[in-house]
């Protein structure tokens, strides 16, 4: 869903991909979101993580019931593989903590892409960087917007006004909502 990070990278094989998952689960905040999704009483499945390759340009998609895929590729080192589980675990989570989250409704997926981009890190100044995007003042934010607008135009049900709209209605209570963590790691 996020092209410009990861086409300039050849990628890996489903293998090493599958190992790099192994090893993001026992990274800290993978760790931290698999334990809140364990206590809101929605148990991970040992497969619940899986490499495959993938046509379209996108790291990784989560799938209601089908749990999280990641690009095998389009990831290239195992920073790329954190990043991609950590965001769609936020995904996962949010499912997981709100029975009624429809990925139809703009603005529910808007506010679970807020915070996915938001907690997972993705805009952090480093890899903003190695995108080739400047750090300036209020970047993070706009980082985020870019990356929420991507993703939320690509879902069928959101057109490009309605993805924008709904961003903008729920942007201040989705960034604030930092849950499970105390504030953005
Ligand atoms: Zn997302």
């Amino acid at each position: 869903m996020e092209e410009e990070s990861y086409k300039k990278y050849e990628g890996c094989t489903v293998n090493e991909c599958e190992n790099m998952i192994q090893r993001s689960l026992r990274t800290p905040m993978v760790k931290f979101l698999m334990e809140h999704m364990d206590k809101a009483g929605c148990k991970l499945g040992d497969n619940f993580i899986k490499a495959v390759n993938c046509e379209q340009q996108m790291g990784g998609g989560y799938l209601r019931g089908n749990g999280i895929v990641v690009c095998s590729n389009h990831m290239k080192i195992q920073d790329d593989v954190n990043q991609v589980v950590i965001h769609e675990l936020i995904h996962a989570y949010d499912e997981c903590r709100a029975a009624n989250l429809d990925w139809s409704n703009c603005a529910h997926h808007a506010c679970s892409e807020i915070r996915a981009g938001h907690l997972s890190g993705d805009c952090h100044y480093k890899r903003e960087l190695l995108r080739g995007f400047m750090k300036i003042r209020g970047h993070e934010q706009d980082c985020v917007r870019r990356r929420v607008m991507k993703s939320v135009t690509s879902n069928p049900f959101c057109s490009e006004t309605a993805a924008k709209d709904a961003m903008e209605a729920v942007w201040d209570i989705c960034y604030n909502d930092t849950k499970p963590f105390d504030r953005a790691p």
